[in-house]
Order: structure tokens, then C-alpha cells, then sequence
């Protein structure tokens, strides 16, 4: 395994600047996400690393070594492709041991055979090694691509959206194995993905990226409690994130957030809100930085109720017509036209600046 380092690498297509001045470097054993929308840039970043790509600009290496120049199959990468093609009329075993056949030095048959038994076992599909892809179920299939890829023990893996083509179920059954599976054998993995709960699930850092920039590159939990602009924080979670315009005001040591339509008091003030005072600011609220209170808080009318399986989503309009989300128990009864009482979770205030920026209040 290796670390990987991209530094000042910009890549253009024509007009278009796919990626743009990345510098990122992650370490030796890492489980990396790059996250964003489509078009980001992020297949374009696994593809240089690759070389299946050239960079315009900027400096690509895989441990010490800089890379700008050297062929894909000296680079000692291993790549999943989200279509994981595999060899329709060989078995699961030839599948697995081909990168290994494929190869000018040929590998010892003894050799091959413990090497595939180890990746099958490490996988758990001793069972169909006899088999062909077409008596395969769909989350095999991605197994025995991923086991094509580990055979070799490369020094990255590279995996495009591999599990994108599963059902719902079992893309979030693959997100465990993919991270016991990383636990196990410690390889530095690059994951690209546009589903955040997936990044959020597996990385030890995720880097987000939007038009070709870089925007953080932090763990999971920074990402989502401390994230760096209001793109981060309304790309990651499961909602979109609700953003208020409005003024910050300590008074009686509350903070209030007076908007065009009401003054939202935070109750205890968050350590950083200093810096908040006389500025226009824009506040983040998630469902889940609501909670309903008993009494006092933020006076609302429950327009319209939601269940989202283990939670309910209720939505509620203040008396000056602002409307909030609040994440509470699916257990909660509660009804549309419901009077509530709601109270902003402090910890979980986010605060963005004119350029959108985050303000750390935390
Ligand atoms: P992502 O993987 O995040 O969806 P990509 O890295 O594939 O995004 O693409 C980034 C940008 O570069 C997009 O605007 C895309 O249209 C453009 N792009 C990617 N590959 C090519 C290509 N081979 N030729 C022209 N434009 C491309
Ligand atoms: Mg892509």
C-alpha cells in the first residue's frame, strides 16, 4: 500500500476545467472518498491517478514515486468500474485469477491457486469458484470484480461508483463489507461516490468536491458537524439544509437570530457566536438541529407530518412564516395543526459568512 499525493493538478477538456488546482494527499492505508455531484470532477481525479488521464497541470505521485509519466500498468493501481465486466465465459475462479495469467512473468499455478483461495476466503465466495458470472447474483458479481482487483495486492485500489448498480438493500450491506474488508487487508482505497451516506459510512476522510474544486477534506464527522462552506453542509445529510439570512444578537446571554420574518432564540450561546455579532449571517438549521420542546423555543404550527422510517420529519410554520423541518421519533404522535413548541439544538447551529464560508461557533 502507498500514500497518494495530487498537488497543484488541474485537468481541462477543451473549454471545460473538469479539475481544477487539487492538492490532496492521502495517507497509506486510507479509506478515501472523493463525494460531489455529477460532473464534479471526481472520475477525472481517479482517472489521472490512473493515468487513463493526463494532467495539464501539477504533480501526481503514488507513495515517492511522481507518476505524470509513467503507464497505467506500471503504476500498480487496481481499478472497479461501476459496470464490472466480467469474463462471461470463464468461472469465478479464472475470473479472479486473470490479472494474475494475464501478465508477461506468469505466476506459479501453486501459486495462483493459494492466491485466489485467499481473496475468495477474504470475500466469501469460496463457495462459487466453480461457477460462471450468469449464476451470480448482482452483489456477487461486484465481489468477484472486487476480488479480480485484490489479487494482484496492489499499492491503491481505485473503485468508480462500484456498487451503484445494486438494489437499495444490499448497496448498504456492501458498504459494511467493503469496510471490513478494508480493516482486513489495509490497502489504501480511493472511492468515488455521489451518495453521501455512503461516503459518510465507510471513509476515514471523504473529500468534497463541487465544479472541480476541492471543498474539504476532512473525516465523516468533521464533514457533517463542521462543514467548511454551505455547499458541504447541503450536500451531506440526508435533506437539504434549511439557510436563513439574518442578523445575530446576544441578549440576556441567548443568542437571537432575528430574520426578515421572526427572531429565532438559540438559548445558550454557542462559544464562537462573538464572532457573529453586527454581521449578516447565514445560519444552517437541519431537521435534526430542531427538537420540540415543552414550552417556550420557537412558537409553530405543524403544516404537514412525514415519517422516514425510524424518524418523522414534521414540518411547521412560525408565527412570522418562517418554516422549519424537525427530525423527532417515529414513536412522537403528532398531527397536522399540532401547536409546538420548537427549540434549536445550540451544538448543532451552523453559521456561514456573505461568500458562504463557514463561521466556526463550536
Ligand atoms: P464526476 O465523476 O464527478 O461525475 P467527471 O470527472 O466525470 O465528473 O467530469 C467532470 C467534468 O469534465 C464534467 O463537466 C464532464 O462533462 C467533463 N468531462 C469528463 N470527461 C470528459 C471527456 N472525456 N471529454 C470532455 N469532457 C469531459
Ligand atoms: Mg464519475
Amino acid at each position: 500500500m502507498s500514500s497518494v499525493h495530487f498537488t497543484g493538478v488541474t485537468k481541462r477538456f477543451g473549454a471545460v476545467e473538469a479539475l481544477s488546482d487539487l492538492n490532496l494527499h492521502v495517507e497509506e492505508g486510507e479509506f478515501v472518498s472523493l463525494l460531489g455531484p455529477s460532473g464534479s470532477g471526481k472520475s477525472t481525479t481517479l482517472n489521472l491517478l490512473a493515468g487513463l488521464l493526463d494532467a495539464d497541470d501539477g504533480e501526481i505521485a503514488i507513495g515517492e514515486r511522481v507518476v505524470n509519466d509513467v503507464s497505467p500498468d506500471k503504476r500498480d493501481i487496481a481499478m472497479v468500474f461501476q459496470s464490472y465486466a466480467l469474463y462471461p465465459h470463464m468461472t469465478v475462479f479464472e475470473n479472479i485469477a486473470f490479472p494474475l495469467r494475464a501478465r508477461r512473468r506468469r505466476v506459479p499455478r501453486a501459486e495462483v491457486e493459494e492466491r485466489v483461495t485467499a481473496v475468495a476466503a477474504i470475500l466469501g465466495v469460496e463457495a462459487l469458484l466453480h461457477r460462471y458470472p450468469k449464476e451470480l447474483s448482482g452483489g456477487q458479481q461486484q465481489r468477484v470484480a472486487l476480488g479480480r482487483a485484490m489479487v494482484r495486492d496492489p499499492k491503491v485500489f481505485l473503485l468508480d461508483e462500484p456498487l451503484s448498480n445494486l438494489d437499495a438493500r444490499l448497496r448498504i450491506r456492501m458498504r459494511r463489507d467493503l469496510k471490513a474488508l478494508h480493516d482486513r487487508i489495509g490497502s489504501t482505497i480511493i472511492y468515488v461516490t455521489h451518495d453521501q451516506a455512503e461516503a459518510m459510512s465507510m471513509s476515514t476522510r471523504i473529500a468534497v468536491f463541487d465544479k472541480g474544486r476541492l471543498q474539504q477534506f476532512a473525516t465523516p464527522f468533521e464533514i457533517y458537524n463542521r462543514p467548511a462552506n454551505v455547499f458541504v453542509a447541503n450536500f451531506v445529510g440526508e435533506r437539504e439544509i434549511l439557510l436563513l439570512d439574518g442578523e445575530a444578537r446576544i441578549v440576556d446571554d441567548t443568542l437571537q437570530i432575528a430574520t426578515a420574518n421572526d427572531t429565532l432564540s438559540v438559548g445558550r450561546v454557542p462559544p464562537g457566536a462573538a464572532r457573529l455579532t453586527g454581521r449578516r449571517v447565514t445560519f444552517g438549521l437541519r431537521a435534526e438541529s430542531l427538537r420540540i420542546a415543552e414550552a417556550g423555543g420557537i412558537e409553530a404550527r405543524v403544516t404537514e407530518v412525514e415519517p422516514a422510517g425510524p424518524d418523522i420529519i414534521v414540518f411547521a410554520r412560525t408565527l412570522g412564516g418562517l418554516d422549519l423541518a424537525c427530525r423527532v421519533d417515529a414513536a412522537t404522535r403528532i398531527e397536522r395543526g399540532a401547536h409546538i413548541h420548537l427549540a434549536i439544538i445550540p451544538e448543532r447551529l451552523l453559521a456561514f459568512d456573505e461568500k458562504g464560508v463557514a463561521i466556526d461557533l463550536h
